[in-house]
């Protein structure tokens, strides 16, 4: 249902991935009145549950790809570690937004950071490594403290050594043993995000400047807006839209950063889709990055980024249910809270299961009330194994 080149309402826009993301895409997708379809390995996913129709089936499987791909009007991603041969069978059968180029640049460590340096971008020193001599060549070079981090397939600190003085380097690369990128270390002062749409006309949007404090390698809590000058906010929506043109992209694009004592900022790694440091925006923007993502792929106007209120945003990971089931009623009796669960029915630790925003009349109450609603849910598992030992429902 295409009028004067966009994707209307009533159209079926097809996801590939099936987690939290594709889920909060598909429940704005379907107040827009569209159409969803998934695509995973996996059934009765977190998109799956939402979607019109949830096709399983493998990255690997031609024919179902392209029978996928055939009964959409467009199809995007929640995940970026698509076969680049997957996405180019898509795109021949349906518009595929963004482009493989788009994903193939940013799901690979070394690809990304040698375009960031050639598109002028500030990154950290880095080199490329696939053996043990290049390994120590590297340290030599950029010194210790610094990070060995494999090119491919790497998240939430998955597939990431520190180096330090007393490291074993070859028992590091017998562990590593493939491609990897040796980084300077970074003693930053906060951690950032910035997240923008750019639409089929080049137009863009940039969401206010996101502040994260991350524990264990996995994104924690974010704080919006970030406590930080104005200048340095200015300088980072700059980055995230020169990133957005540089890639010639259309969707929706996460850039995270480092922030330096001296103001400075250097791009840690991209996210072509929308971000955990933006979900605050579902609550919290007159347009989400959800729906942002869905007008940018079906060429809609972009929405309002503006916030209405300062939010905070807290992950619940499935740690929260060791003792057993989380204590819902006590954190929703604070009202300026809102509780996102993503239908993931196996609460493992460090598994991402839904996630905590809370408003305040400044980011620092916000901060407090989210860590508060939070801890009111857990609080619940010392009370209950100290009662009865029983930890079931
Ligand atoms: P990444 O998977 O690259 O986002 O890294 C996960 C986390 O590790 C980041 O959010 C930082 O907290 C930390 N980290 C990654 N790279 C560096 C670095 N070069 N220097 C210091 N900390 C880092």
């Amino acid at each position: 249902m295409s009028v004067g080149g966009a994707i209307c309402p009533g159209s079926i826009i097809g996801v590939m991935g099936s987690g939290q993301l594709g889920r909060m895409l598909a429940i704005a997708a379907k107040r827009l009145g569209y159409r969803v379809h998934t695509y995973s390995a996996e059934s009765d996913t977190p998109t799956g549950q939402v979607a019109d129709v949830e096709a399983v089936g493998s990255y690997d499987d031609e024919q179902a790809v392209r029978a996928f791909a055939r009964g959409l009007d467009v199809l995007t991603f929640e995940f970026e570690n698509i076969p680049a041969l997957t996405v180019e069978w898509a795109s021949q059968e349906c518009s595929v937004r963004p482009s493989g180029n788009a994903l193939h640049i940013c799901q690979h460590r070394l690809r990304e950071k040698t375009f960031l340096r050639d598109a002028g971008l500030p990154v950290a020193a880095f080199q490329s490594v696939s053996d043990e001599a290049d390994l120590r060549n590297a340290v030599r070079n950029l010194g210790v403290p610094s990070v060995l981090k494999t090119a491919a397939f790497g998240y939430d600190g998955k597939g990431q050594r520190k180096i330090g003085p007393q490291s074993d380097l070859a028992a590091v690369w017998r562990d590593f043993n493939q491609l990897a990128v040796l980084e300077a270390w970074v003693p930053f002062e906060r951690e950032l995000s910035v997240i923008v749409a750019r639409g089929v006309d080049g137009s863009t949007e940039v969401f206010p400047v996101c502040e994260n404090v991350h524990s264990n390698h996995i994104l924690d809590v974010t704080l919006v807006p970030a406590r930080i000058p104005e200048a340095v906010a200015r300088d980072a929506r700059s980055i995230a839209e020169t990133v957005a043109r540089a890639l010639d992209f259309v969707g929706v694009l996460a850039v995270e950063l480092f922030q330096l004592p001296d103001g400075s900022l250097l791009v840690n790694e991209l996210a072509p889709r929308t971000h955990n440091s933006g979900h605050f925006s579902f609550d919290a923007c007159v347009t989400s990055q959800f729906e942002q993502q869905l007008r940018a792929v079906c060429g809609l106007p972009l929405g309002s980024t503006r916030l209405l209120r300062p939010v905070a945003m807290a992950n619940l990971l499935g740690d929260v249910w060791e003792g057993g089931e989380p204590d819902w009623i006590s954190a929703l009796s604070l009202p300026e809270v809102k509780l996102h669960l993503y239908g993931k029915m196996e609460p493992r630790p460090a598994r991402k299961m839904g996630h905590l925003v809370a408003f305040g009349d400044t980011v620092e109450e916000a901060a407090n009330l989210v860590r508060e609603a939070r801890s009111r849910l857990v609080r619940v598992r010392a009370h209950a194994s100290s009662k009865s030992g029983d930890s079931g429902s």
